[in-house]
């Protein structure tokens, strides 16, 4: 049985790394900068891409390159990078395709980090960017489209509104336009939700949140499909399709097909000269927290949809939205994508607004008020005055977020402790 056929949570272990006779059982942190060769024309075919191996950590280094081939398996891919951060990998995900003078069809339901990434930094850098209802119908995504455009992206469920994206039907309208589909999977992760399957072509994640899963490090991952024909259609990628000249007169699909083009050239370009690039101690707790990524998912659905179903009764909630809720309008699709379970990340409303949501979240005992979701801690968020505080009224809304909004990220303490918690807060109210 090869390494991607087997299960997930036996892929969580092991992928990636295969100890030989006498090796250590643990990825190695290999905690150097360089690598050491006895000549020069040996290290010169290493920067030609003429041979595969390490020169400088920060284009790759074997811890790295170790964790990214696990989540690489994990997602069913081709080819995988870690970068420094979630926010690296969703920047470096669409420059590798679009530069200045492009366009990219956005869900605008969507992180707002990711919002502002797109809206005004990578705006300033000459791309623009057309915010789509996740909800809209197939001709209005249809509409949506340009001819500079270069790329669709969304989230399979989105932080903080937890709608879910309709993943074929912006692959359809992506592949019908030439272009790909990046699906950002950070909430459901590979355990719940594989992208790939339903036509997405290259996927993100901050491994910040459930892959790391502990709170310990920042961090990122792209992984490639290989199922994007670039050369189909190399009149709209010619950074992929015609010569470097930056690096070699490399022309990245001839040299590394379609399954190695697109990462090799982040890699080897963005990486180059942005230097998002991971740390290997970072990559080691990374790779500790993917080892129980399938047990802790299971948890967090389980406990999160008891939390769901209890905010739903209470008369202090006014709203609840949670993709595992049977009354929720993402239902249906959660189901289609994701049958075994969504994420623990709930958003819900405090009758009474604002300030009553400010009395809920600070009489919580157990959970904790953090900038953070998806670890092992339940904790809350008001993201109206923080994650999402740069957007404006209109812009929130677009997002799907009120002004009453609470994220509650549960965790895998024992439910019934988060929902006494959750409720002696409610009884504060
Ligand atoms: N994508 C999603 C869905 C996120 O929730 C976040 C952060 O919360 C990011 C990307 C950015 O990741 P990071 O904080 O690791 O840079």
């Amino acid at each position: 049985m090869s390494l991607n056929e087997q299960k997930p949570g036996t892929l969580c272990v092991h992928a990636g790394y295969r100890p030989q006779n006498g090796e250590p059982r643990n990825i190695p942190i290999v905690q150097s900068t360089t690598f050491r060769y006895e000549s020069c024309a040996e290290m010169a075919k290493l920067f030609e891409l003429e041979k595969e191996g390490y020169f400088y950590t920060r284009l790759q280094n074997p811890t790295n390159d170790q964790v990214a081939a696990k989540i690489c398996a994990l997602e069913g891919g081709t080819a995988a990078m870690l970068t420094s951060s979630g926010q690296a990998a969703n920047f470096f995900a669409v420059f590798n395709i679009a530069s200045c003078g492009d366009h990219v069809v956005a869900s605008s339901s969507i992180y707002g980090g990711t919002f502002n990434l797109f809206s005004v930094t990578m705006h300033r850098m000459g791309i623009s960017f057309t915010f789509v209802d996740p909800d809209c119908t197939q001709e209005e995504l249809n509409a949506a489209f340009q001819p500079n455009t270069k790329a669709v992206f969304g989230e399979t469920i989105a932080n903080p509104a937890l709608t879910v994206l309709d993943i074929e039907k912006f692959a359809k309208a992506a592949h019908a336009h030439g272009v790909p589909l990046i699906v950002d999977n950070t909430f459901p992760t590979p355990i719940n939700c594989h992208p790939f399957e339903w036509g997405a072509d290259i996927v993100t994640h901050s491994t910040t949140k459930y892959m790391d899963g502990h709170a310990n490090t920042v961090g990122g991952a792209i992984v490639d499909s290989g199922h994007f024909d670039w050369t189909a259609h190399a009149d709209k990628f010619p950074g992929l399709t015609t010569p470097d000249e930056s690096y070699h007169g490399i022309t990245y699909t001839e040299r590394f097909g379609l399954g190695g083009a697109y990462i090799t050239k982040a890699v080897a370009q963005l990486m180059r000269d942005f230097g998002s690039c991971a740390a290997p101690m970072n990559a080691y707790l990374l790779n500790v927290g993917l080892e129980t990524l399938s047990l802790r998912m299971a948890r967090h659905c389980a406990n999160a949809q008891a939390v769901a179903e209890f905010l739903e009764q209470s008369d202090k909630v006014s709203w609840v939205k949670y993709p595992g809720l049977s009354s929720d309008p993402h239902h249906a699709l959660a189901e289609k994508y994701m049958p075994h379970g969504s994420c623990g990340v709930i958003s819900f409303g405090v009758k009474g607004g604002r300030a009553a949501a400010e009395t809920f979240m600070s009489a919580l005992k157990l959970a904790s008020i953090a900038t953070h979701v998806a670890d092992a801690k339940t904790c809350v968020l008001h993201p109206a005055s923080t994650t999402h505080g740069q957007m404006n009224d209109e812009q929130l809304a677009a997002a799907g977020i009120s002004a009453d909004l609470v994220r509650l990220s549960v965790g895998i303490e024992d439910v019934e402790d988060i929902l006494a918690d959750v409720a002696q807060a409610l009884d504060k109210v």
